[in-house]
Parts: structure tokens; sequence; C-alpha cells
């Protein structure tokens, strides 16, 4: 066989390139003046956060100077009731005095030990190699949360239900009216729902948050809300209301539609706290007191939409003014406490706003307005109609090949809005249930127009940190596709699509994209959430759901978990997290999580450790293997199949070593030992299963060696030889292969081996199969298949096939740490050190 040194090649202009480090522990030229400053003071990744209920918060900051190599040799941190007392340094809670130290992330509060609802204030100063830096404004606070499952006074209470479990009702309206009698110095709402809330006060919405709160584990890990709202109430008369919807606790989920998969009751519970000027205090909770009613939103439910009848409004129902005489009795029910935990992600919210670029009649005569993205969210439809008429707008990701609105993919989700007006102008907007779409067909509005309609985009809110430019503008547009599935799918939790009848948190697609996540904005919060599900759902055999929170579980799916590269999630996701942030503690929190997964693969592994067989659905092999990999029709050559059981025994491999990598930072040198010990054994296994004498691997594709490659799998005497049969595979069919497992590392394990040529080919490739592919056919997103839709318009597949799914995204990380060469340090995580290696080519 032939081994080749790369070629020489011209140099890919990086015209910008900002990566915004959410994490930095140096300083940025980023103020005109000489002094050294710190600033952006976070509290559990939060600004000013309250409802915390970590027992010891930790505390990060930024630096800022006008010079470079600015470096913190010193902090000392400040903690006190008021920002008075921090101001004079007097009564401190804490003061850690000068700490001589270089960290400035994730510093653990180590004073007394914090009371519910405490508010803390704290303040920072520095030292550095060129100076001191002032104390921080000492405004800067956090507070804790209800940290007693006993101070919740609040009842939890229900709507009684009209007709049955399973028959979708109108959404629940509850209400009190209440009279507080001093004057107010603070107050605080903490509330959540079984099912969907949004919450109101004297006739106003307490927050913009969206979905609260928020999808978990739901049997064992309910989220609440914290919120300040000592400006929405008045000494004298008030009232506060919410209303529920169905949401993902008891409406319709899954490709099945089950229904009621946590509970078949919704129910709020609610304790708002008023502390008076005079140093008393009230609570006013959900209990009996309350009253419910409906009003126009008439269904609601995630994957089908909405119907509102503006006629049945009930104007100020969260007013005090309003008569609620007609409203009926509520029912207090019994509902565990000791699962409440306080929200820990950021929230969901209406993060941006689409004009649509166009509107056309399709040939079946369809009106379509074109939002010209894929985008993930709801439309608001601002309209002038007639009492009585009604308005249905259909969502859709694509036109097919004769240009008609088209909406089998999403398969049983309606995606549908159905308004019926009241007359005169009206400015509507869906709840509790968003869409994934481009088009949006509308019936029944007369006279369409451009104004009618503005697309609001919905996501988890997440700061941007990295942006990728360069001078090839197809490829700056995939790296635009690759962020907005990023932010069509990081809705509350990582979803594999938003549009058809799944919406799901399918493991192997995060396991696969988090590294990419992580470059594109700051997902520590939102995946660390996902993450405690990922634990509470975890089976006790240690096996991992493919699919967190897991809804599966009792379905006709029975033991739908243990799938390699899936469930391998519970050591990868914590570890790409340790990387990007530098957060030991997620390590520790998982910890448990990631070895009862390596323990379950060991159980499933045979005496010589290949893992050839598992335990899955209804007991067989439940393994996806390298999911969506490219295939054929042609007899000649059916695609690139990779052998589940070299998939499964190569991860079994990396995750076992990443455990013992783990285990070392963690400080466990016992499990350090073991599990290294364990990877060096199934490294033979794999060598005299899967490794024939000249390197070759027993699945000749590129998924194979790209695993087998990059996880170390292969002998060092072998290794330019299995790099060269990788090399030839790619040379000879000039495009990738690969599929879910594959693509992730393809090009990095290129690059790695001399053959940076090979992978800007296949970056540069437009012809399927390729990233850009879709791109030069008008994806505004990434598709779930390399040929979700063909040159001429065609569908590979009706029904699976999604236009948003980011696991083939997963190139992004390549275009940061490959490309642009920005690469995290495994020894010096959280961007402490970062090494700048960009990879000339193409
Ligand atoms: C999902 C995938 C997922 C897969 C499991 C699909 O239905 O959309 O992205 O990982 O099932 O193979």
């Amino acid at each position: 066989m032939n081994f080749r040194k790369p070629n020489k090649l011209p140099l890919v202009l990086i015209l910008v390139l900002n990566l915004l480090i959410s994490s930095k522990s140096f300083a940025t030229v980023s103020t005109f003046n000489k002094k050294v400053e710190v600033k952006n003071l976070v509290t559990e990744y939060k600004t000013n956060p309250i409802g915390i209920d970590v027992e010891k918060p930790r505390l990060s900051w930024k630096i800022y100077s006008s010079k470079n190599n600015v470096l913190q040799t010193a902090y000392q941190i400040q903690v006190a009731a008021s920002v008075k007392d921090l101001k004079s340094s007097k009564n401190l809670i804490w003061d850690s005095e000068k700490i001589n130290s270089d960290e400035s992330i994730q510093i653990e509060y180590k004073g007394t030990n914090l009371e519910s609802k405490q508010r803390l204030y704290w303040r920072v100063k520095i030292w550095t190699n060129e100076g001191t830096s002032a104390w921080t404004s000492g405004e800067d606070f956090w507070e804790m949360a209800l940290l007693d499952v006993s101070e919740w006074q609040a009842k939890w209470i229900s709507p009684k239900q009209v007709v049955d479990a399973n028959t979708v009702e109108a959404n629940p309206y509850l209400r009190k009216d209440f009279k507080l009698s001093k004057k107010i110095k603070s107050a605080t709402l903490s509330a959540t729902a079984l099912g969907l809330y949004e919450i109101f006060i004297n006739g106003e919405k307490v927050s913009n948050d969206l979905f609260s709160p928020g999808w978990t584990s739901y049997k064992k890990r309910l989220q609440y809300q914290t919120y300040d709202v000592t400006t929405m109430l008045t000494t004298g008369e008030n009232a506060i209301g919410a209303i529920l919807g169905e949401g993902w606790y008891k409406g319709n989920l899954v490709w099945e539609n089950y229904r009621n998969i946590y509970g078949n009751r919704l129910a709020l519970l609610s304790q708002l706290k008023v502390e008076y000027t005079d140093g008393t205090s009230e609570l006013i909770v959900s209990d009996k007191s309350w009253k419910k009613s409906t009003g126009a939103y008439l269904t609601t439910s995630i994957y089908h939409g909405l119907l509102y009848d503006s006629n049945l409004e009930q104007i100020n129902w969260s007013t005090n003014s309003f008569d609620a005489s007609k409203w009926e009795a509520v029912e207090e029910i019994e509902h565990s406490k000791d699962i409440l935990v306080a929200q820990s992600a950021p929230t969901v919210k209406e993060i941006q706003q689409i004009k649509p670029i166009k509107i056309f009649t399709d040939p079946k005569g369809n009106t379509i307005f074109d939002m010209g993205q894929n985008m993930v969210g709801y439309v608001q439809l601002t309209v002038e109609g007639k009492k009585g008429q009604k308005i249905t707008l259909k969502h859709a990701e694509v036109l097919d090949k004769d240009k008609n609105f088209f909406t089998l993919n999403l398969r049983s989700a309606k995606a549908t809005t159905e308004y019926i007006l009241k007359g005169g102008k009206e400015i509507l907007k869906p709840k509790f249930t968003f869409q994934g779409f481009r088009y949006v067909k509308a019936e029944g509005l007369v006279n369409p127009k451009l104004e009618n309609i503005t697309g609001i985009v919905v996501h988890t809110e997440m700061n941007k940190t990295g942006t990728f430019e360069c001078s090839d503008t197809l490829i700056n547009k995939l790296q635009s596709n690759i962020q907005w599935s990023q932010k069509g799918n990081f809705l509350d939790v990582p979803t594999d699509c938003p549009q058809r009848d799944e919406r799901l948190g399918w493991t192997g697609d995060i396991q696969a994209f988090s590294p990419t996540a992580a470059y594109n904005m700051d997902v520590a919060g939102f995946l660390t959430k996902w993450l405690r599900d990922l634990s509470a759902d975890q089976y006790k055999t240690g096996s991992v759901p493919h699919i967190i929170p897991d809804v599966l579980k009792g379905s006709a799916w029975k033991n739908a978990a243990g799938s390699t590269g899936w469930g391998d999630a519970a050591v990868v996701v914590p570890w790409v997290l340790y990387q990007a942030y530098g957060d030991k503690r997620i390590l520790e929190q998982q910890y448990e999580s990631m070895k009862a997964w390596v323990e379950f693969e060991t159980s499933q592994v045979d005496e010589d450790g290949v893992w050839r067989f598992g335990t899955g659905f209804e007991g067989t092999l439940m393994h996806f293997g390298d999911w969506l990999a490219y295939s054929t029709e042609t007899a000649e050559y059916p695609g690139a199949t990779t052998e589940k059981d070299l998939i499964s025994t190569a991860y079994y491999a990396y995750s076992s070593i990443t455990l013992s990598k783990i285990a070392a930072i963690l400080g466990k040198s016992d499990d350090e030992k073991k599990y290294n010990a364990q990877y060096e054994k199934i490294k033979k296994a794999f060598e005299n299963e899967f490794i024939t004498p000249s390197g070759r691997l027993s699945s000749n594709t590129q998924t194979a060696y790209v695993l087998a490659l990059s996880f170390g799998l292969i002998p060092d005497q072998l290794i330019e030889r299995s790099a060269a049969y990788l090399a030839k595979d790619v040379e000879h069919l000039k495009h990738l292969t690969t599929g879910f497992l594959g693509t992730p590392l393809l090009m990095q394990t290129l690059c790695d081996s001399g053959y940076e040529d090979l992978a800007f080919m296949l970056m540069n490739r437009k012809v399927f199969p390729s990233w850009l592919y879709p791109v030069t056919v008008g994806a505004t997103t990434i598709w779930e298949r390399w040929d979700s839709q063909r040159p001429d318009g065609t569908f590979n597949g009706d029904t699976m096939n999604s236009f948003n799914h980011y696991a083939y995204g997963a190139v992004g990380s390549w275009l940061y740490n490959y490309v642009a060469g920005i690469r995290i340090d495994e020894n010096m995580p959280g961007y402490k050190k970062i090494i700048i290696k960009p990879t000339i080519g193409g």
C-alpha cells in the first residue's frame, strides 16, 4: 500500500474569527483605560440569580485591561447581606481574604451555611502582574431558593377534569383576589405546575419565560421558578392568576401520541411571599380559595398546535376588578413536593423576530408565507377580521418537488394554529406550543400581506460564545445552518428535531453535537440540567434510556435503552462540559451515572472484551449503529455499513478511558487504574477481533477507521496503515460515507493522520453526499439525511425526514478547532490554556 504525506495546499482565508469564551480567565483588550478591571460577575453561570438551591454556589468574573498579558495572581471575595455592609466591609458573611490563585471561574462560596431566601451581595478584587483592581461595585448578588420542602405552604390545586384524561380540554385559568394591608418591602413568587404554566399578577405576566416549569424527569425532579414581583403588587387589593397547559406532562407525546405520560391532572403550586417594611410578612398560596374557569385557549398541544377563540377571552381576568362570581371551585390534590428543585438552567424565551420574505400561491392553490429561514417557535398574526372568521395557519419546513406545501414529514404532528376572530384589529400568538417551519400556509386570511405575520424564534436563552466566518460564503452558510439547528433544538432539552412527532431528547444526537454546541453558545447550564435528568432516568442496571427525559419507559418500546453511542452521552457530555467550561463539579455530580453506564457496558460484553450483543428493545440487540450512514441501491456498493459490534466495542473503550481520566481528575485513583486497565483490555480485544495484520478493519468503512483511530484502538505500528485505508476510501469515493457516529470525528481524524487535503476536499464538495450539498440547494438548517431532498426536489423518505437535525452539524467543531485552530488543552480546560493551531489547506 502507498502511504503518502499531504500536499501543500492554498490557504483558506479566515476573515473573522471571534471566539468569545464565556469562562475566560485572561484579560481582553476591550477597554482603553489602563487599569485592571473586574466585570461580568456571575453566580452558577447566572447574573444576579434569584432562587439558587445549590448549597455552595460558585462565583466567576472576567478581567479587563487595555494591556496584553495581564494575569491574575490573587483574588479576594467578600460577601454580605447588604450593599452597605459590603462597601464598609462590616458584618461580612464571608471574606475569603487574599488568596494567591490565578483561578477566576467557579470559585466555591466557603462561608457559613446559607438559608432559604437569603440574599447575598458580593464583591471581588484581584491582584495581577500589572497592578491591582478596585473592588467591584458590591451590587452583584445571588438569592437562595426555598431550601426545605416544609417551607412550601402552598397546596397543589387542580381543576376538575370535565370529560376524561384522554380528551384534550380547554386550558384552565386559575385565579384569586387578595388584599395586602401594609407597605410592601419586597415580594417573591415561587411557582410550578404539573403541566405548563404562565402566571399573572394584576393583569401582567410575571416574566417572559416560556414553557415553565421546563421539561425534566417529572416524577423525580420538578423545577420551580422564582420571581421578584415587588413592583407588581400594591398595598390594597390585588389579584393573581395562572393559565395551565398540558405540555410534556400530560399532552400528546412520542410518535404514538401517548397521553398522560407523567400524570393525568394538571395542577398549580404557587407561593407568594410578601415582606412588609415593618418586618412582618405574609404568604399568598395556592389553595381551595382559588377559582377556576376557562378562556380563549380551547386546546394547546406541543405537537398539534392550538385552537383559540378570541370571543371567549375573559378580559382582565387576572386583575382585581374582575367579577369571578361564575368561576368554579378548584380541588386540592396530593402530589409530592419532595421532587421540587429550583430552576437551574436559563429559561426559554422569545429570542428573535423574523419577517416573511414573500407570499405566494402554490400549484395546489394554497396561500403560503415564506419566512426565508427554517425556524422554531411560532408566528404572530396581525389581522383585522370579522367576528367568527376562522384563520388556520399550518406549518411546514419544505415544499415538495412541485413546490407544493409539504407536511408528510411531520407525521402525526398537526402543527396547526387555529384562530376564531372576535372582529376588529387583533394581534394573536400561540402559547404552550411551538413548531419547526419555514413555510406557513394561511387559510381564511383575506388579502394576505407580509405584515400579517411575524416569525417569533423561541429557544433557551444562551449567550453566543463563538462565531466562525471565512472567505467561502457556502461554508459561512453551513455555519449559520448549524447555529440555527442548535437554536431550534435547544428548547429546554436538546432534541433530535423540532417539528415532527418526536422533538425528544435523543441521547446520541447530543453526544455527537455537544462539542460544536459548546463552541457556538454557552450551553453549560442547559446541558447540566439535562444531565441531571439523564442520571434521574437511568435504569438501575446503569443502562441509559435512548431519550432523556425518558418518555419511553412503560411504553410499547420496552427497555428502550442501552445503545452504543447514545448511552455514552452519560460520559461524553459531562466531559465536553468540563473541557469547555472547566467545570469540575459536573464531573463530580455525574460520576456515579457515568460509572454506572460503563459498568452496564461491561455487563453486556463477552469474556473476550467484545460487545457483541446487548439487551435492548424486547430483549434484542438495540444499537442504532452509525445511524443514517451513506447508503445506495447499487448492488456492487450498498453503502457504508459499519458492524455494530465494532462500534459498540470502540465506544466501550472510549467511555472507559474517558472515565479513567475523569477518575484521575477527581482523585479516585483506584477507578483511574481500573478503567485504564479495562481500556487496555478492550483495545487488545478490539485488535484481535476487528484489525487484520495489515491494519485493515473488519468493516472497511470510514466510520470504522475514524472511531478506531480517534479512540486510540489501533496498535502504534499499524496507525499509518489504518489511516491510509481510511484515506484510500475517501480518495476513491471522493466523498464521506459516515453517519451520526462517524461524522463528528471524520475531519479531525483525517487531519490528525496527515490527510488535511482530503478533509478540505470533503468540506468543499458541493454535491451529495456532503455538508455543502444542502447549502447549494437552499438549506437554512442542517438536515437529518445527507440527501433529505434530492437535486430533483424529491425526498429521501417522506416520513423519516427532518430538515432540522443537528447531528451532521457536528462538523462545526472542526471549523473552530482545526480550520481556525482554536483548541482546548485537555489538561487546562475552560480555555485556561488555549492552543492555536490552524490547519492549512482548502
Ligand atoms: C431520531 C434520531 C435518533 C434516532 C435513533 C430518530 O427517530 O430522530 O435523531 O437518534 O431516532 O436512531
